[in-house]
């Protein structure tokens, strides 16, 4: 378990010293590096493992992004005071306002500058609804996949020429008594220690999921539940920023999701709920609105017996979902079962086949009445199911932490009695997100949103701080 560390020196000496050190290497540290070398400041990228992935390319890598030319492109009319007030009205207005409108206002020229200057050929997801998102506006690359958004990331790092250290784990911040950073210590594998010397950090490390302490402090519901994220995410931007009396918000907040297909352990999209379909449990028995969110599933389906659930859909529905790398390997490891008929489906997912076929009618009749049912879901727009059926076997997990520091308009990290640290920035799962204090505040895309957003303010700002 890592060691996080602020120590306060007068006069500290380094090995090496560099105008900007980035620490983390997944979408925040990448996008923000890139952003610091558009300035003409030369970062340096520091990364605990061998090869940059980070929680990163663990995700479907969907950033929404309002009023882009992809959008336009699709003819989807959209703009930031309407995202700005989706992700507030899933925040239950909780999130900080100033917070949701630098990230709306900015994650839109940052996709279209990371498409223009470094050839990311993004695209917008037009086939399917997000919960939560009033428009289409989802972007992803075309594996739809956080693996091709990391690694065409990292690429074009290297062709910037920005030094990626990795194998180096940064444990320790060091600061003046002024309050300023002044540079950071990594440790490497061999157990030596390189003191880095640089006149602004940025902290890229993502959030607390790693880290099981933290998890049973601030979200003891999911203490015990899978982590599907990094676990290399031990949360030492939130134990660093105690240390340096830094203001951390909404610290129980995260993304939990619903519909990790078990035991295979691959993450099945929720577009197959929103496409129609519906979640039942070992009983066959559905047990709640599957359109409030697939963060708040997590929850939802651990509460089930065994704490599993199935999801039923369609093979039309297995069409759109398959554009995902993830749900293309879940049907290649027998995840995805398929009948010609829901008795079928039944005997071969061992449900009980009178009360499946029960609550298939039951959505069904929902379908064609148009109507909510009693656990409040709205069906009026959902599409027949029609044979052949599918059903996957989920479970619930803790993707990742939502709370941490809290930044000003420049990403700068906020302290508690009122400062700013001028040299230390954070963004992505380091920062305080947008989805306010609870699980069913994470609107859909919130992690990458302010991985993107904030990568570009905070390594823009930064090269200005070292310029
Ligand atoms: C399964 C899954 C699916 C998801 N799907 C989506 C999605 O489709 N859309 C969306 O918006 N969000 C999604 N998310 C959330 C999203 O992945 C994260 O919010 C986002 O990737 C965070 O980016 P980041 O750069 O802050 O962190 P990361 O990508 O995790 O990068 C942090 C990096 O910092 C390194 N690091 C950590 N500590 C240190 C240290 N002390 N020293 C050196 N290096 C360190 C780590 O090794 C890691 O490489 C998903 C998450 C999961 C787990």
């Amino acid at each position: 378990m890592t060691e996080a560390r602020v120590v306060t020196e007068a006069d500290p000496a380094f090995e090496t010293e560099v105008p900007v050190a980035i620490i983390g290497a997944g979408a925040a540290g990448l996008i923000a590096a890139l952003s610091c070398r558009a300035e003409g400041i030369e970062p340096l990228v520091i990364e605990r493992d061998p090869v940059p992935r980070g929680s990163t390319s663990l995700s479907a890598g969907l950033i929404p992004a309002a009023g882009t030319r992809f959008q336009r492109e699709r003819g989807i009319a959209d703009d930031a005071a309407t995202f700005a007030v989706d992700i507030q009205r899933k925040a239950h207005g909780q999130a900080d306002p100033a917070l949701v409108a630098l990230v709306s206002r900015n994650v839109a020229p940052a996709i279209e500058w990371l498409a223009d200057a470094h050839a990311l050929p993004f695209s917008v997801v037009h086939d399917f609804d997000y919960p939560g998102h009033s428009n289409r506006r989802m972007h992803g690359l075309p594996s739809r996949s956080g693996a091709e958004l990391v690694d065409r990331l990292r690429q074009a790092a290297e062709q910037a020429e920005i030094p990626i250290l990795t194998e180096a784990h940064v444990t320790t911040l060091v600061r003046d008594p002024s309050g300023a950073i002044r540079g950071l210590v990594a440790e490497r594998p061999d157990g030596s220690a390189e003191r880095i010397g640089a006149r602004a950090v940025v902290l890229a490390c993502c959030g607390y999921g790693g880290n099981k302490a933290l998890v049973r402090k601030y979200i003891p519901d999911l203490a015990d539940a899978l982590y599907f994220g990094h676990p290399g995410n031990e949360g030492e931007a939130v134990l660093w920023g105690e240390q340096l009396g830094a203001t951390l918000r909404d610290m129980t907040g995260h993304q939990g999701h619903g519909s990790v297909a078990h035991p295979q352990g691959i993450l099945v999209s929720w577009a197959v709920i929103m496409e129609g379909g519906f979640q039942v449990n070992l009983d066959g028995d559905r047990f709640w609105n599957e359109s409030s969110g697939y963060s708040e599933a997590g929850v939802a389906v651990l509460r089930q017996r065994e704490g599993v659930a199935w999801d039923i859909f369609d093979a039309r529905i297995a069409g759109i979902t398959r554009q995902f790398e993830d749900f293309r390997q879940a049907e290649a490891q027998g995840a995805v079962i398929t009948a010609p008929t829901i008795e079928e489906l039944a005997a071969r997912t061992k449900l009980p086949a009178d009360r499946l076929r029960a609550s298939f009618d039951a959505v069904e009749r929902q379908k064609r009445a148009g109507t909510r049912d009693t656990f409040g879901r709205d069906w009026s727009r959902g599409a027949p199911l029609t044979a052949p059926f599918c059903a996957v076997r989920v479970t619930g997990a803790l993707f990742h932490s939502q709370g941490g520091l809290a930044i000003d308009g420049r990403a700068r990290v906020r302290l508690a009695d009122g400062w700013v640290v001028p040299n230390l920035f954070a963004a992505g799962g380091a920062a305080c997100g947008v989805s306010g204090p609870e699980a069913s505040g994470y609107l859909s895309g919130n992690g990458l949103l302010t991985a993107v957003a904030l990568g570009r303010i905070a390594g823009r700002e930064a090269a200005k701080v070292a310029g």
